[in-house]
């Protein structure tokens, strides 16, 4: 399908696509008044989200300035970037993978998520101490926070997960209240 791959002065912002069915653009808009001025560059379009719907998403929404070169180039693409915002957008479980519609629950902390498989994995790596899948403890040398509450030691006493994808047992125990809550 036909994709958009923009680029501002020699560097790649985007591959934009709406697939089969949509409509994709590339518009610069020069906004003045006599307070100010300003040139705004967007990639946007919309999607079919069903028959009815029709959803307005964006790859691009900058400022552009004197002097910027700007460069449309019209490829065939069979993959395209996600959208900053609409339906392609989807909620997943930092740990696993999984989307929202692949587990029961999916909790949100602050940037990250967290499924009820993994606070499962998690409790267990905090309980036992051993590693599940690659969920693991970490040292307190390595000085790592929790993703989702921000804590560090020795303010929280365990810090399990893995690269970036960290959760303490104070959050574990939350998320669970959560998960059994709901399921009451
Ligand atoms: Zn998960
Ligand atoms: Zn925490």
């Amino acid at each position: 399908m036909i994709c958009f791959e923009v680029y501002i002065n020699g560097q790649k912002v985007c591959l934009a696509g709406v697939g089969d069915d949509g409509v994709l653009s590339v518009m610069a808009t020069f906004i003045a008044s006599s307070e100010s001025q300003r040139t705004d560059f967007r990639v946007g379009g919309l999607i079919k989200v069903d028959a009815e719907i029709q959803q307005q998403v964006e790859w691009i929404d900058r400022e552009v300035n004197v002097g910027d070169d700007i460069t449309i180039k019209i490829v065939e693409s069979e993959n395209y970037d996600t959208p900053m915002n609409g339906r392609t957008q989807y909620l997943q479980c930092s740990f696993c993978r999984k989307k929202q519609e692949e587990v029961s629950k999916l909790i949100a902390g602050s940037n990250n998520y967290i499924c009820n498989e993994c606070v499962v994995s998690c409790s267990q790596v905090i309980t036992e101490g051993a590693n599940v899948g690659n969920i693991s403890l970490f040292e307190a040398e390595t000085n790592p926070s929790c993703s989702f509450c921000g804590k560090q030691f020795p303010e929280v006493e365990k810090i399990v997960g893995f690269e970036e994808n960290r959760i303490c047992n104070d959050c574990i125990d939350i998320c669970q209240e959560i998960i059994n809550a709901d399921n009451d």
